[in-house]
């Protein structure tokens, strides 16, 4: 039976996972990266993992590792200027090929939960789809006429970082009014903060120190009817609403998924954002164009995406002539 590696690399954990073609998740570990802050250290610890994983997997054929990261260089194989990740220029790609022998794939962090939703979630039929995942930040992968578009660096989807509010709140790429300083977990705790500094709605959240404020919190406070807390919410759905409308103009998506954390305020969440979406939407598309919750798991998203990367590189690859980094 056939077998792939995916590794997840996020700014505190890398998540590495051995899984089966149907998503089946048959180990998984986590590595801290603030334990491994050099190349060379770092390297050497994940192919450990990756030859430990092999050395478990005797009846397995390993087919390839994928890797998902931000900061990813689809064309040098290697991880550059992520200010999460501590690693200057990592060779990631090189390094394991020479190691293992195995083929491997990298992409940006943002894409794994489209890939994943492409090869094992409700996107295997689908042409043309965009996974929104709502996390610290806020990512998008996005599939156009069956193909995840990468642009020429890997890097396209950075949708968190489009303008919403034009000299709004500042973000951490130095620009103002991005969209993930309002839709994302955070945002959701700087809407929360905001509303209670205004003080005209009741909420068991005023009096609790703003630093323990979180996004779980807020939506919990919503799901028991807190009209504070009711209410960051359809600020939130409401921008994100308008804004899944503009990338429907630029996409023409048949269906949009949203996942990460902020994915568990379930109707909280979905109810304004599906109202303010269908009041956006330009005329000519059609009005059904259904906003789902992602149905992969938060918990290995991460490593399923990373390992469906082989999944439909191996595909690819068998159809022409390509491999990985050849
Ligand atoms: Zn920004």
């Amino acid at each position: 039976m056939k077998a792939a590696i995916g590794i997840d690399i996020g700014g505190t954990n890398i998540q590495v996972g051995l899984t089966l073609e149907l998503g089946e998740v048959l180990h998984q570990t986590s590595l801290r990266v603030v334990h491994y802050q050099q190349n060379q250290i770092f390297l050497n610890v994940l192919t450990d993992v990756v030859q430990e994983f092999t050395a478990l997997s005797n009846d397995l054929e390993i087919i390839g590792i994928g890797i998902g990261s931000p900061g990813a260089n689809i064309l040098s194989g290697t991880i550059q200027n992520a200010s999460n990740l501590p690693w200057d220029n990592l060779p990631i790609v090189g390094h394991l090929k020479t190691e293992t022998a195995l083929p491997v794939y990298l992409t940006n962090d943002a894409n794994l939960f489209a890939i994943a939703e492409k090869v094992f979630g409700q996107a295997k039929e689908m042409q043309d789809f965009i996974s929104l995942t709502l996390g610290t930040g806020v990512g998008a992968g996005i599939y156009t006429s069956g193909e995840l578009l990468t642009g020429r660096d890997g890097l396209a989807g950075e949708v968190g970082h489009l303008v919403y509010n034009r000299g709004g709140r500042p973000c951490k790429c130095g620009r103002n009014g991005c969209l993930e300083r309002y839709v994302s977990a955070s945002g959701v705790v700087e809407t929360t903060r905001q509303l209670i500094r205004e003080a005209r709605l009741e909420s068991e959240l005023i009096g609790i120190p703003e630093s323990y404020i979180t996004a779980e919190a807020v939506a919990e406070a919503a799901k028991n009817d807190d009209l504070l807390a009711i209410r960051v919410f359809e600020v939130t759905g409401q921008i994100l609403g308008e804004s899944l409308a503009d990338l429907t103009a630029t996409f023409n998506p048949e269906t949009i998924f949203i996942s990460g954390g902020l994915a568990n305020a379930n109707e909280v969440l979905f109810a304004p954002l599906r109202s303010s979406f269908e009041k956006s939407l330009l005329a000519i598309y059609p009005t059904e164009i259904p906003v789902l919750k992602s149905s992969i798991p938060d918990r290995n998203a991460g490593v399923l995406g990373a390992s469906a990367l082989v999944w439909e590189q191996s595909k690819i690859a068998t159809e022409s002539t390509l491999t990985a980094y050849d």
